[in-house]
């Protein structure tokens, strides 16, 4: 059954793994997740990568593996939509919360499609800013979605600069620009800004303590073993014990 109450403009934390790679880890992950206070899972089925001979995601298969999840445990399920195709397969699913990954950003017939196809439902859209999208181009692009279905929520990720020691710039200042000038809540991924385990918790409490809406997290059970993004993504007991701090930080949203 999809998640009714969810509400993502109050603080929340999206967090899973990466990657969907099996039935045991989506549905241990579910688990551990829901215990630990965590909003909504996610994880990717139909993964957008860089060159089209790295694995491509599991595919229609996790699908059944997030909603049995999801039935389990009570946790709202989130995946990314990559095309019109795979918007069909996670719609007739009931996924509780889409995203739009950073690749896709300014594809805007998909954004458009998107928007569309959710408009009765509400459903919540999580956009990502494209990697070097500026403050008019991202905002933009979530206005193709909200001409049709308002419940967007952008998400900061990082941007292309030159970092030496990050895999992105995480950019807080436009991430809160954007907040004020869209009236859109706004949630950092800090996992893809940072590329690095050791940045994740002080990003984290950066995120809460600067007023957004939340945070995306990528955590797996066992992460140095994960298929996608091993060296970002935390352990699910690291991942527990950023929400007991967290709990400690008053969001001044
Ligand atoms: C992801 O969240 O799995 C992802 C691919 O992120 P991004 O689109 O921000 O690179
Ligand atoms: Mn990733």
């Amino acid at each position: 059954m999809p998640n009714k109450e969810l509400n993502l403009s109050q603080w929340s934390v999206i967090a899973g793994p990466c990657a969907a790679e099996s039935r045991i880890q989506i549905v241990e992950s579910a688990k551990k997740l829901s215990e630990s206070g965590v909003n909504v899972m996610r994880a990717g089925l139909w993964k957008p990568r860089t060159s089209p001979n790295s694995w491509q995601g599991v595919g229609e298969e996790g699908v059944n593996w997030m909603v049995e999840a999801r039935e389990i445990t009570g946790i709202a399920i989130s995946t990314e939509v990559k095309d019109e195709k795979v918007l069909e397969k996670t719609l007739r699913a009931e996924f509780d919360v889409l995203w739009i990954g950073s690749r896709n950003a300014q594809c805007f017939s998909l954004l458009e499609e998107v928007g569309k196809s959710t408009s009765g439902l509400r459903l919540p859209i999580i956009l990502k800013r494209g990697m070097g999208a500026d403050l008019d181009e991202w905002l933009g692009a979530a206005e193709y979605i909200t001409k049709h279905n308002p419940n967007v929520i952008l998400c900061e990720r990082g941007i292309k600069g030159f970092p030496k020691n990050t895999r992105n710039v995480l950019d807080l200042q436009t991430a809160k620009l954007a907040q004020i000038r869209s009236g859109l809540p706004v949630i950092i991924d800090v996992s893809h800004a940072a590329g690095r385990r050791d940045l994740v918790t002080p990003m984290a409490y950066a995120a809460k303590a600067a007023g957004f809406n939340g945070v995306m997290i990528e955590a797996h059970p066992d992460p140095d073993q994960a298929m996608t993004d091993a060296n970002q993504q935390i352990s699910l007991k690291s991942l527990d014990l950023i929400m007991r701090k967290l709990d400690r930080i008053p969001s001044s949203l």
